[in-house]
């Protein structure tokens, strides 16, 4: 699948991988790059940096009638939808049920808003593209934030769910998997001392935002199912695919990688 001629939308486009992905769609030829953000100056800085091949809307993606407009829009029909908003807590047990609450909305149901959204036109059409930012903490043993690795998970789970039911029917969904990445969540996390980005931190891999739109178009143009920016989490994911014994060595296996020596540090 290439960018090139497509009209996509970004939701997160505002800032981190989400700009990196707009800006990267922008060059590599999309017709149209809605930039959607609750940040609406951040969206309009982003789709100003592009010009008139793309727009800015402020979006709450935990709000359905707002997903749902932007599939209304002023370059044509959606091709590409990235659903890549996320937050993230800082709690584990401890965890206050708003926080669950609030993860789920935004990291799970806006997937489903996403899919709803674009996937009846997309099907009416011939077929069309789901990119859903999950998280390689919602593959691994992922210390720390609760909601957060749960709700990754579940948006892992959803995405496969949208795959299994309508690849035959031309919609293809990827994941993006990243694991430590210079964006404003985790310099946020780092501040506020979680523990999740506090192991990401000490794991001392942590990647660019344009890194991680490489591995989206390289991903893409290769029509592969799961993109993981780093070769430790696409190696947990090729022992899953084996297996069940194998798999679980696997697993066993990557967690010893990250515990030692990468996550030598106490966390
Ligand atoms: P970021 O904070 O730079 O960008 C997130 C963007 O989402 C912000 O512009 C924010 O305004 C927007 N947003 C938040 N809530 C929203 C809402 N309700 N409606 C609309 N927009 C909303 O962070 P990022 O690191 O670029 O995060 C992008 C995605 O990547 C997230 O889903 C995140 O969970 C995922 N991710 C990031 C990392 C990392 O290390 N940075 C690792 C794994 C996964």
């Amino acid at each position: 699948m290439r960018v090139r001629d497509k009209v996509v939308v970004v939701t997160g486009g505002a800032s981190g991988i989400g700009r990196a992905l707009a800006l990267r769609f922008a060059a590599e030829g999309a017709v149209g790059v809605v930039v959607a953000d609750l940040d609406e100056a951040g969206a309009q800085a982003v789709a100003g940096e592009i010009g008139d091949r793309a727009t800015a809307v402020q979006v709450d993606v935990s709000s359905e009638p707002q997903v749902a407009a932007l599939a209304n829009t002023p370059f044509g029909p959606v091709d590409l939808f990235c659903s890549n908003a996320g937050i993230i807590g800082g709690h584990g047990l401890d965890a206050p049920e708003q926080e669950w609450t609030s993860l789920y909305a935004v990291n799970v149901l806006a997937h489903v808003y996403a899919a709803r959204a674009v996937v009846p036109s997309m099907i009416a059409r011939g077929g069309g593209y789901l990119l859903n930012t999950c998280s390689a903490a919602g593959l691994i043993s992922c210390p720390g934030d609760a909601p957060y690795a749960v709700t990754k998970a579940a948006a892992i789970a959803f995405a496969e769910w949208v795959s299994i039911h309508y690849a035959t029917k031309g919609v293809k969904v990827s994941v993006l998997c990243p694991q430590g990445v210079r964006t404003a969540m985790l310099a946020h996390g780092i501040q506020e001392d979680h523990v999740t980005a506090r192991a990401v931190a000490a794991s001392g891999v942590i990647l660019d935002p344009s890194d991680v739109a490489t591995a989206v178009v390289e991903g893409l143009e290769a029509e592969r199912f799961h993109i993981f920016p780093h070769p430790e989490v696409a190696e947990y994911a090729r022992r899953k695919s084996d297996d069940p014994d194998r798999w679980l060595a696997g697993m066993s296996q990557f967690v010893d990688t990250l515990t030692q020596p990468r996550f030598a540090t106490p966390i």
